[in-house]
């Protein structure tokens, strides 16, 4: 057996149908009782029915988190929080709004009680990304790791079918980045096969039957395992791409994650033979990175660069961003090899 490192990060999790009602005992278990609800403005209906559930036990809503946690949008929720005297967070949303959630604990040590409504996987793990002045930064602190996460099933029905797609896709970029990365181990591979799997077998029933509850609770499931590798090893290329087209050109997070994760894969694939050869009988493919462009292509996802609006001129650019500090690989990083990557991405073409 190969010796390993595994870090647990401490996590209380509620998984189910229903268990919105457990946020009210939740606050309470955390000795709090003054939370201020999180949501974005498309879920502020959802943020004010929670905020009126909870009673007093709540002190207000903030409904303008943000893609990227843009720091102006912080300091107006923690002015928020301040004046409301919150003694909690209550984050209810994709990872945008889990992103403000964990902004604000980074400057208060406020706790946090998130409810995850995509498969993003902030949740489970200690980085924070923020975005001030057009630049975004991401750092690692365990202050930012909620107190308890409560997953309700009943709250994903209503993920729009696109997002649903690319979200899944973006959970299951985590776990096949954690299979190759520097510091995989036992413990991160079981959970990475397992969120892949499920993952992607529920993402093909849900593209005919978004309302499927036993496929929702599948991909939720696989989504906090997918989440989980994030969140204990560290990741490789394909996470660096995307945190520079999503932050240098304003890509948008999940979409970004689907394109380009089968090019990735297929640049890293000669270099990680066992754990892609893992990643595709977990896809139920040949090989992985065609698994995930025909997942991601048969079920109606984008699939090019173009299609995302990103223009060619900018190719070499990205290519530049990307070579500049780049994260532990498997493949060494050559710069023409990572251009012609990023051509393969922008034109779609199906990885050989
Ligand atoms: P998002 O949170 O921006 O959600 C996209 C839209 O979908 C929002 O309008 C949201 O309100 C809506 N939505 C979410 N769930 C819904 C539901 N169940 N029903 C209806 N509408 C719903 O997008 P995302 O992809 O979840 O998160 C992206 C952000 O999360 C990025 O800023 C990214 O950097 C960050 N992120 C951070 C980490 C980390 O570990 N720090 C990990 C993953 C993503």
């Amino acid at each position: 057996m190969q010796p390993f490192v595994y870090n647990a990060l401490p996590m209380r999790v509620i998984f189910g149908s229903g268990t919105l009602s457990q946020v009210g005992p939740e606050i309470q278990r955390l000795g709090c009782g003054k939370a201020l609800v999180l949501t974005t403005p498309a879920q502020a209906k959802e943020g004010e029915m929670l905020r009126a559930d909870l009673g007093s036990l709540a002190v207000g809503l903030y409904s303008n988190a943000t893609m990227h946690t843009p720091t102006d949008i912080t300091e107006e929720a923690l002015e928020l929080a301040q004046r409301l005297g919150a003694d909690c967070v209550v984050a209810l949303g994709g990872g945008s709004t889990i992103g403000l959630g964990k902004a604000i604990a980074l400057r208060t040590d406020l706790p946090q009680i998130v409810i995850p409504t995509s498969y993003a996987g902030s949740e489970a793990t200690t980085v924070i990304g923020q975005t001030e002045n057009g630049q975004k930064t991401t750092q690692k602190t365990p202050k930012v790791l909620p107190e308890a996460i409560i997953y309700d099933v009943d709250l994903t029905l209503t993920l729009p079918a696109q997002m649903t797609i690319t979200s899944g896709i973006n959970a299951i970029a985590h776990a096949v980045e954690a299979l190759y990365s520097a510091e995989a181990n036992p413990i991160t591979d079981m959970l990475a096969e397992q969120g892949i799997a499920r993952v992607a077998n529920a993402l093909k029933i849900l593209s005919k039957d978004p309302h499927n509850i036993e496929a929702r609770s599948d991909a939720l499931f696989g989504a906090w395992a997918c989440g989980s590798c994030l969140g204990a090893v560290g990741m490789a290329l394909h996470h660096k791409l995307c945190h520079t087209l999503g932050g240098t050109f304003n890509l948008p997070h999940a979409e970004t994650h689907t394109v380009v994760l089968p090019h990735t894969i297929a640049y890293n694939a000669p270099f990680s033979t066992v754990a892609m050869t893992k990643a595709a009988r977990s896809l139920s493919a040949g090989s992985a990175a065609q698994g995930v462009y025909d997942l991601a292509k048969n079920l109606g996802a984008p699939y090019s660069l173009k299609q995302l609006g990103m223009k060619e001129a900018d190719l070499e650019r990205a290519a530049d961003v990307a070579m500049k500090s780049p994260y532990p690989n498997p493949a060494p990083l050559d710069r023409e090899r990572l251009l012609s990557l990023l051509r393969d991405a922008y034109e779609g073409k199906r990885p050989a």
